[in-house]
């Protein structure tokens, strides 16, 4: 079980997450939906590190990081234990396909040069992209550069798989692609937070589902409860989808 406790982070004067907390499961899929600017990717770049929390902690495997005083050697344990997959894809441009996914695994996992590349192309192989190893991000669609992304990501084997918005920079018809990978490693009793506007997606593939609203979690549930829900902020939030 991941424990995520009291996570507060602020912009100079603005409070953007106030004491968020969690707990996953092993093997759960928790979504987070939300409007713009409740603080959904701060909240996965806070468990990253990518963004400095100015208190809380994450528990993974009875290890405790307190964000504000990580040191080097837990930094490095967040960066391990934890994976993230961008809206922006954030490939590395001047890199290839197979180059991108054996970067995390030289860098931070400190394997050798020959495994790695025995994973990259294995994971390519699981994302369909096999015959676009040695293809930049430009030669690749969206949705290849976001199947390379997930790969990069699941190569890393995280303890938590973190999505922010996977799909939203994609045109329409590339978003199923990316979806159908996302609920094929879902099915595999990985441990993710995903954040996404796919509300139909997120009823489908998660054990449950957290509503954020002004940094802080205003609902959660069960997809069934939140569909039944009677908060009003959430049920504001799920109409503007119906339309
Ligand atoms: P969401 O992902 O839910 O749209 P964000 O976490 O991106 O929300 O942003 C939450 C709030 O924090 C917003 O008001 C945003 O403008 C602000 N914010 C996010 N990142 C920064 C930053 N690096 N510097 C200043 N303000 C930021
Ligand atoms: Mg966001």
């Amino acid at each position: 079980m991941i424990k995520i406790r009291n996570i507060q982070k602020s912009f100079g004067d603005i409070e953007v997450l106030k004491n968020i907390g969690l707990d996953v499961e092993e093997g759960e899929v928790v979504s987070i939906i939300g409007s713009s600017g409740s603080g959904k990717s701060t909240f996965l770049r806070c468990i990253n590190y990518l963004e400095k929390a100015d208190g809380g902690s994450i528990e993974i495997d009875n290890s405790r990081v307190g964000f504000n005083r990580a040191d080097k050697k837990e930094i490095s344990f967040l960066r391990n234990n934890t994976a993230m997959v961008f809206q922006s894809f954030a490939l590395f441009n001047n890199k290839t396909a197979e180059e991108n996914i054996m970067e995390g695994l030289r860098s931070v996992k400190k394997i050798n040069k020959e495994l790695a590349k025995e994973k990259a192309i294995e994971l390519l192989e699981k994302v369909n992209l096999k015959d676009r190893s040695s293809h930049y991000p430009s030669q690749l669609s969206g949705g290849q550069q976001q199947r390379v992304g997930i790969a990069r990501a699941i190569a890393m084997e995280p303890k938590l798989l973190l999505l922010d918005e996977p799909t939203s920079a994609l045109d329409p018809e590339l978003v199923g692609e990316v979806l159908n990978l996302i609920r094929e490693i879902a099915a595999e009793n990985r441990t993710m937070l995903i954040v996404t506007h796919e509300i139909e997606f997120a009823l489908k593939i998660s054990d449950r589902i957290i509503f954020m609203k002004d940094g802080k979690i205003e609902y959660s549930g069960t997809p069934t409860e939140i569909m039944f829900s009677k908060n009003e902020s959430l049920n504001k939030f799920l109409k503007t989808f119906k339309e």
